[in-house]
């Protein structure tokens, strides 16, 4: 009986302490895109780049908060963190266990550094910003392969029926759509975790803000922010050869199908100009968001949670199939 207790209170604690994740994240998580410094910056950015009137109006219109799509990006963020540790919590895994294996295999084969001073310093610079690209590059693949394969496709959906972007919509997701891109991101950051530990040592220090990598939170303060706001900011051609603008992740929502599957980066521009799937922010500013006609499937909390997976469900699938063969 006392255990049965203790698992309540258990489990209301972690509740409570998911209910109050988005505060954190404003407050204190460096590495979220909604840390108040990044913010405070980020609006900054667009006051200076739009001007205070078209900024206001923009920032004002009563559609970006007030509007169905925005209501349930409000409720998404809340909900999330609560599915997150309670019935998906076993899927959350710790996968640094891996670097520890590379470390240990190039120790085997005789790779064993141990930088000092200021080849230490270095080093511990070259790992940030490692790091920092093999996260974009995760981020970027595993965007591309949401959009391409449709069981992903299905769940990222969620994302895209975001009919207004209003900031918080960075979260608007099916609670599994980020999965599979938070299990690449934690292997192949403990592969270069590995690769460093075994060529270095383990005892470099990455550039930090308040603990998060340096550059996570320069990009987020250049335009991780603004990609889901509701301004158009384009950084010009020659510069969105090299970084993604948030005018570029407007596009990336647009419901135009001209712009369909296009823009997948987050920070970097470099992997969708090599694939090809690269759009400048050079020609109107986008006013329609959404999965065109699909978008109204995605109105109801009940759509959003449960349509993906009554979609998906191979039962539902082969009736469907039956229907059609009829
Ligand atoms: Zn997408
Ligand atoms: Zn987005």
């Amino acid at each position: 009986m006392a255990s049965m207790t203790g698992q309540i209170n258990d489990f209301t604690a972690q509740v409570q302490t998911a209910l109050f994740e988005p505060f954190r994240s404003v407050l204190a998580d460096a590495a979220s895109k909604l840390w108040w410094p990044v913010a405070l910056l980020s609006l900054l950015i667009a006051l200076v780049s739009l001007g205070l009137r078209p900024f206001a109006a923009k920032l004002l219109a009563s559609d970006t908060w007030t509007s169905r799509s925005a209501r349930n990006d409000y409720l998404i963020l809340l909900i999330n963190p609560v599915l997150q540790v309670t019935l998906l919590s076993f899927l959350a895994l710790n996968y640094a266990i891996i670097g520890q294996w590379i470390a240990a295999a190039l120790t085997w084969a005789g790779v064993h550094g141990q930088a000092t001073g200021g080849g230490a310093l270095l080093a511990g610079l070259a790992l940030t910003a490692a790091l920092f690209v093999a996260d974009d590059f995760a981020r970027w693949s595993t965007h591309y392969l949401q959009h391409r394969v449709p069981l992903l496709w299905e769940f990222h959906k969620v994302h895209h029926s975001a009919e207004v972007l209003n900031f918080l919509t960075v979260q608007r997701h099916h609670p599994l759509d980020p999965l599979f891109t938070t299990a690449v991101i934690g292997i192949v950051t403990a592969l270069v975790n590995g690769v460093f530990i075994g060529l270095f040592g383990d005892h470099l220090t990455i550039a930090t803000v308040a603990g998060a990598n340096i550059f996570r939170v320069a990009s987020n303060a250049l335009g991780g922010l603004l990609r889901h706001s509701p301004f158009w900011l384009s950084f010009g051609g020659a510069t969105e050869r090299w970084l993604v603008s948030p005018a570029m992740h407007h596009i990336h929502h647009s419901s135009d199908p001209k712009h369909y599957d296009t823009n997948f980066g987050t920070a970097l521009s470099v992997w969708d100009r090599w694939a090809g799937t690269i759009y400048f922010a050079d020609g109107a500013p986008v006013t329609d968001f959404g999965v065109g006609e699909e978008t109204q499937h995605f109105h109801s909390l009940t759509a959003i949670y449960l349509g993906p997976l009554q979609r998906v469900w191979p039962a539902r699938k082969s009736n469907a199939a039956a229907e059609a063969n009829r």
